[in-house]
């Protein structure tokens, strides 16, 4: 086993870290406060090759592998979740599903703009009646001649108001006596006549992203743009879920680390009963929780990403990282805001936003209840993973780079 990051995976690491030092930190405190994302964020992300970061360059991007990906993520949200939200939803749910799923003229159709960050991608499988029991969507997706025709709603949609394009995931089979095989997924675009959509406003955290509804409403599609089969649609969708919650687990990773960096540097500065705070023991047992939650994700991001590397199937893994980190990353974030004392309950200090920030996490992309079901049905023997017709492909260099 080699742990050693590569000059590229560093190389990338410290140009995201530069631009959320440079062109982040400044703006981020008030775009969380009037609920709105920095202006160009997602554009720069693009200009700077974060949207397509582990994707092929023949397809728009720059040809990393998923560990680069990983990285990138843990970089972003050390400064705000917003910024890897943007990715989950964009290259983890979206765009890595197209590379997975998509036909060789959808990727060029769909992935290609979306790798080169001119067109952005969102991921539609939440509806206002249905979280986590996916396959009770009341969405439905109809077969007309040559189209579908496309009816529902979904909610809670992360870039609902700023993506191009949403992968909706829809019924299309009602009379199959499986209801996980009655679902397919669609890619629409959002400037289709039908398309409406907008964002919600009073979020706990997550506020300097887009978080929304899109309606469709009669939308018309052509079958060319159904992702893969009628009846894969659960599949692609939780496939898609496989990389968006190693976005999401690699994120978490990231807002532990801004809270023990936060905590550090407090601790130093801050004195109580004639001495730093850091010096008192309860401060250190909280410092040393963070550093072990931040060692224990890291690995388990780097492991995941080894495995998406090398073509492994990671749901057990990747659901175990994002259980865990997103976990961690509260308590981290809750712990900084005790040894911030009162300065950490104002948002003088970033710590109270990466509580709020981090809360969403436990909900989105498989509430922790979900994950738990998951592991214990692993380990029972109840769960095992099927093949799927197609798998993430493989990171392989040449090809990605050629
Ligand atoms: C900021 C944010 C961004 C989001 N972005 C997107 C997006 O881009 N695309 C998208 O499709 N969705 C998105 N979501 C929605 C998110 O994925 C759902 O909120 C999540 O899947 C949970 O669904 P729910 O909220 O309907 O909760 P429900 O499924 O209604 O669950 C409610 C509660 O019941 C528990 N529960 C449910 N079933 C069980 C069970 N079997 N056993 C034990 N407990 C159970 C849950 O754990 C939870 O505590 C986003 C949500 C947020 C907050």
């Amino acid at each position: 086993m080699d742990f050693t990051l590569s000059e590229e995976h560093m190389q990338v690491q410290k140009m995201v870290r530069d631009f959320t030092r440079k062109e982040i930190a400044p703006v981020i405190k008030e775009a969380d406060r009037v609920q709105s994302m920095p202006a160009g964020v997602l554009e720069r992300m693009g200009e700077l090759g974060i949207l397509g970061i582990c994707l092929p360059v023949k397809y728009g991007g720059q040809g990393y592998d998923y560990i680069t990906l990983g990285l990138v993520c843990e970089e972003l949200e050390a400064m705000d979740t917003s910024l890897r939200v943007a990715m989950s939803v964009h290259v983890g749910l979206n765009s890595m599903a197209l590379l997975q799923w998509g036909t060789e003229e959808q990727k060029q159709k769909f992935l290609k703009p979306q790798a080169q960050g001119k067109k952005f991608g969102m991921f539609g499988l939440t509806e206002p009646g249905v979280g986590s029991d996916v396959a009770n969507m009341a969405s439905t997706a109809r077969r007309d001649g040559d189209d579908y025709v496309i009816n529902g709603e979904k909610m809670w949609i992360s870039l609902a108001s700023k993506a191009h394009h949403i992968l909706w995931v829809a019924r299309t089979n009602p009379e199959r006596p499986d209801p996980h095989d009655q679902l397919s997924a669609f890619v629409v675009e959002t400037d289709r006549p039908g398309v409406t959509r907008g964002d919600i406003h009073g979020k706990l955290g997550v506020r300097a992203g887009s978080t929304g509804w899109v309606n469709c409403s009669d939308v018309r599609v052509p079958a060319s743009h159904r992702l893969g089969e009628e009846g894969e649609g659960f599949k692609i969708a939780m496939s898609g879920l496989d990389n968006g919650r190693y976005t999401v687990g690699s994120g978490a990773v990231g807002l532990i680390r801004a809270s023990l960096e936060a905590s550090v540097k407090y601790a130093g500065e801050r004195k109580a009963f004639g001495r730093e705070i850091g010096k008192h023991q309860l401060v250190q047992q909280k410092i040393s929780r963070m550093v072990r939650d931040y060692e224990y994700g890291r690995l388990m991001m780097l492991k995941v990403g080894w495995m998406k590397n090398q073509g492994l199937r990671n749901t057990r893994e990747t659901s175990l990282l994002k259980w865990f980190a997103t976990d961690a990353s509260f308590d981290a974030a809750n712990e900084a805001i005790q040894i911030h004392g009162a300065y950490g309950y104002s948002d003088e200090y970033d710590v109270e936003r990466y509580l709020r920030n981090a809360r969403g996490a436990i909900i989105y992309e498989g509430t922790s209840e979900i994950h738990q079901l998951m592991q214990a049905g692993y380990a029972l023997g109840y769960r095992q993973d099927g093949e799927l017709r197609c798998e993430l492909p493989k990171y392989d260099p040449v090809a990605w780079q050629g």
